[in-house]
């Protein structure tokens, strides 16, 4: 798209306006976007149609980009996919935003999303799930008759359609629908790699501190990441350029240069070791997914690379203290919403102040998001702290001793995103722990602050996507984005969803 911007081949209105044709007429179907910039998007378009006419735009100049609707976007609503924020148009930009806007991107608009980003599956947006373009290959048939607004019950999507994954189930649906080329993310304890897995495409959490979480709404500071999702690895390399950086208005952002990712691709894994951790062949894996996996690492050992067996011991407590610390913070951060400045405000005239933010709080928030706020809640209480949360917090520092002494063989570890394809819509949203077992796999690097890709590593039986998932050391996103370049190359993924 950007060469043929520049060779004038089509214009950035043409681009958005396809794009926004595309949007109007599958968007029903996905669920996709929560809200479309359409006037936003053709008027960005036309000012990067005046720049490049003169030779001049930034890295993605009149390229469309859809945002999760978890970053603040100047007077364009902003919900995290919650009641809680309804009508809440940010007086701000996000800097990630900001950085997409300043390097020419054109806002398509504002992507669906597990509530306050917590899930696995879009199934817990106020606005409604997320519909995969992809489908198993004997339920082809399964499509949307029919579908009332913003309420899963109003939906008539059959049960055997399929999530997309989560939290950035939206970014992810549209980019695999061909809605937007690249959308923004984020990345908790694997909202961005396993949406990607779940719909065949690629998707980067970079290490916690390379891009500002400023103007992102919180939910667990200190594991929150951005990140783009797009159709390869180079796309998302070319975001991730635009989208990092040092900002004064984020302590915990690093002041480290910004490499040219994209100009950093080569995809010679020569003499790269690559480690394969013992501790992720849980009990009871999928064949399918542990062949794509030993798949994985022969063709890297094919191009060149040294396949390299590594024990990370403290795996299997990730998932538990990853359980406790993110719903910690999580109540922590969500105490703000009490409906006194912005978003819902529930209750009559007569309420004491403590009534209005019960009914506020008690309307706001959707059960996911009370269960955690309940389980943060009394983690952080004076009586279990200590049990807890701060036991918790030493189990992920021995998470992150994990890494840093593989680091010190490897430079980098392969895995499987995730534990299963795409699952039903139907299927598992009942239980709370098989849902949680979906980041088993993500879950440790982010505890350990890491980077980590996730990249399409082959079908399954049912034509669905896998995942692989290359993980880094601290900052060095250059070597995750080459080797998954590599691989990406040999495992040559061309599958695309059958779509609507
Ligand atoms: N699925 C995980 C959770 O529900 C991760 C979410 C995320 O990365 N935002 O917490």
């Amino acid at each position: 798209m950007r060469e043929g911007l520049r060779a004038r081949k089509f214009s950035a209105v043409d681009l958005a306006e396809a794009h926004l044709a595309e949007i109007e007429k599958t968007n029903a179907h996905y669920n996709a976007f929560i809200t479309i910039t359409r006037d936003k998007a053709l008027d960005m378009a036309a000012a990067s149609d005046a720049k490049l006419a003169k030779g001049q735009g930034g890295l993605i100049e009149g390229i469309p980009v859809g945002v999760k609707d978890l970053f603040c976007t100047k007077d364009v609503l902003t919900t995290a996919a919650s009641h809680i924020l309804d009508g809440f148009k940010p007086p701000y930009e996000s800097t990630v935003t900001q950085k997409i806007w300043d390097a020419g991107g054109v806002m398509l608009g504002k992507l669906n999303m597990d509530e306050f980003a917590m899930g696995s599956a879009n199934l817990t947006s106020y606005y409604g799930l997320v519909v995969s373009p992809w489908q198993k290959v004997q339920s082809a048939e399964c499509r949307v008759q029919s579908k009332g607004e913003n309420d899963n019950s109003a939906l008539s999507t059959p049960n055997s359609a399929l999530v997309p994954g989560g939290s950035s189930g939206g970014s992810a649906a549209a980019v695999a629908a061909n809605l937007c080329p690249v959308a923004l993310g984020t990345d908790t304890g694997g909202s961005i790699r396993q949406p990607a897995s779940f719909c065949g495409i690629v998707g980067i959490k970079p290490t916690y501190g390379r891009c500002s979480r400023w103007g992102i709404v919180a939910f667990a500071s200190s594991l929150d990441q951005a990140g783009p999702i797009a159709r390869n690895v180079r796309d998302c390399a070319i975001m991730l350029s635009v989208m990092c950086g040092h900002d004064a208005k984020d302590s915990t952002s690093m002041k480290l240069a910004v490499p040219d990712f994209a100009a950093a691709l080569s995809g010679n894994v020569k003499g790269k070791k690559i480690g394969i951790p013992k501790e992720y062949r849980v009990d009871g894996m999928d064949a399918e997914i542990l062949a794509m996996w030993d798949r994985g690492a022969t063709l890297l050992r094919e191009a060149g690379a040294e396949i390299v067996d590594i024990s990370l011991p403290h795996t299997k407590y990730a998932l538990p203290a990853y359980y406790i610390v993110a719903p910690a913070e999580c109540s922590s951060n969500l105490a703000r919403y009490d409906g006194i400045r912005f978003g819902l405000r529930a209750g009559d005239a007569g309420d004491s102040l403590t009534a209005m933010y019960e009914k506020t709080r008690a309307a706001g928030f959707g059960q996911e998001v009370k269960k955690r706020i309940l389980i943060g809640t009394y983690v952080l209480s004076a009586g279990y702290y200590d049990a807890y949360y701060k036991k918790a917090q030493r189990v992920r520092w021995l998470i992150a001793e994990d890494f840093r002494k593989a680091f010190e063989k490897v430079d980098a570890i392969l895995t499987p995103t995730a534990p299963s394809a795409a699952f039903a819509i139907g299927e598992k949203n009942i239980d709370p722990i098989t849902m949680y077992l979906n980041d088993v796999f993500t879950v440790p690097t982010s505890l350990a602050g890491l980077p980590g890709i996730s990249i399409p590593g082959a079908l399954n039986k049912d034509g669905l996507p896998l995942g692989l998932q290359l993980i880094g050391k601290a900052f060095d996103e250059e070597t995750v984005l080459n080797v998954a370049y590599g691989l990406e190359q040999a495992i040559n993924f061309k599958t695309i969803p059958l779509g609507v």
